[in-house]
C-alpha cells in the first residue's frame, strides 16, 4: 500500500458515509473497529494517532501483549475471535466488548469471571446466520432463547449481535445474511425481555462493509483495508 494510514481511514470513513446515506442512516451510527490481528503495536500507534479509537483482536495471547504495550492510549478494545471458556478470565480483564459469545457455557464462565472483578462485561452474541458447520455462533432459531438465558446473568450486558456470513466475492450475496441478522435483532426487541435492549449489529468486513452498513450495521470490523493483506 502506498497511501498513508490517514488516507485509508479517511477513504473508509467516506465509504461508510456514502453507504449510510444510501440507507437514510446517520454515519455516526456506524463505529469503525480496526482489526489489528497480526499487526504489531508499532504499526497500530499511527492508526491511533490518526483517529482510530476502537481496536479488534482475535487471539487472547497476542492481544494481551499489545494491550499492555499500548496501555494509556485512549482506545477501546474489542474481542472478535473465537473464545474458549478457559480464556474467559483474561478476556474480561482486557476487553471492553466481546463480540463472539456463542453459547451458554461461555456466557456463564464470562459472567463468573466478570463477577470476580466487579465488572459488568459488555457482550454481543455471535450468530451463525448461514448455519455453516465450520463457523461458531448460536443458530438463528436459538438466538432468542440464548438472549433470555444470558439476560439473567448479572455481570453480563448483552448489547447486540455479531455475525460472519459466508465469504462471497460479491457483496450482494451476503446481503440476505446481514438482513437476517437485522431481523433477529428486531424480533428480540419486540420480545420485550426485561433488562434487554440490544442495539448493536456487528457485521461487515473489508470485502462487504458497505452492504452491511446499508443493512443496518452499527459496527464494522475492518482489517485488510486499513493495514494491508495479512501475511499468514
Ligand atoms: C479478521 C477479521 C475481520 C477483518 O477482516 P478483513 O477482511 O481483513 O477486514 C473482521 N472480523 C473478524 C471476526 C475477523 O476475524
Amino acid at each position: 500500500m502506498t497511501d498513508t494510514i490517514d488516507q485509508r481511514i479517511a477513504a473508509i470513513g467516506e465509504r461508510i458515509r456514502k453507504a449510510a446515506g444510501r440507507a437514510g442512516r446517520a454515519p455516526e451510527q456506524v463505529q469503525l473497529v480496526a482489526v489489528t490481528k497480526t499487526v504489531a503495536a508499532d504499526r497500530i500507534v499511527p492508526a491511533i494517532e490518526a483517529g482510530i479509537s476502537h481496536l479488534g483482536e482475535n487471539y487472547i495471547q497476542e492481544a494481551m501483549n499489545k494491550i499492555d504495550a499500548l496501555s494509556g492510549r485512549p482506545v477501546s478494545w474489542h474481542f472478535i475471535g473465537h473464545l474458549q471458556s478457559n480464556k474467559a478470565r483474561f478476556a474480561v480483564r482486557y476487553f471492553d466488548l466481546i463480540h463472539s459469545v456463542d453459547g451458554e457455557k461461555l456466557a456463564r464462565e464470562l459472567n463468573r469471571q466478570a463477577a470476580k472483578i466487579n465488572k459488568v462485561q459488555r457482550i454481543l452474541l455471535q450468530v451463525n446466520i448461514s448455519d455453516e458447520a465450520t463457523k461458531s455462533g448460536v443458530s438463528a432459531d436459538k438466538t432468542l432463547e440464548l438472549v433470555r438465558t444470558v439476560s439473567r446473568f448479572e455481570n453480563l450486558a448483552i448489547e447486540g449481535l455479531m455475525t460472519m456470513p459466508p465469504f462471497f466475492d460479491a457483496p450482494e450475496r451476503v446481503r440476505p445474511f446481514f438482513r437476517a441478522l437485522h431481523g433477529i435483532r428486531e424480533r428480540i426487541a419486540s420480545a420485550g425481555i426485561p433488562g434487554v435492549s440490544i442495539k448493536e449489529l456487528s457485521m461487515g468486513m473489508t470485502g462487504d462493509f458497505e452492504t452491511a452498513v446499508e443493512e443496518g450495521a452499527t459496527m464494522v470490523r475492518i482489517g485488510t483495508a486499513l493495514f494491508g493483506e495479512r501475511s499468514q
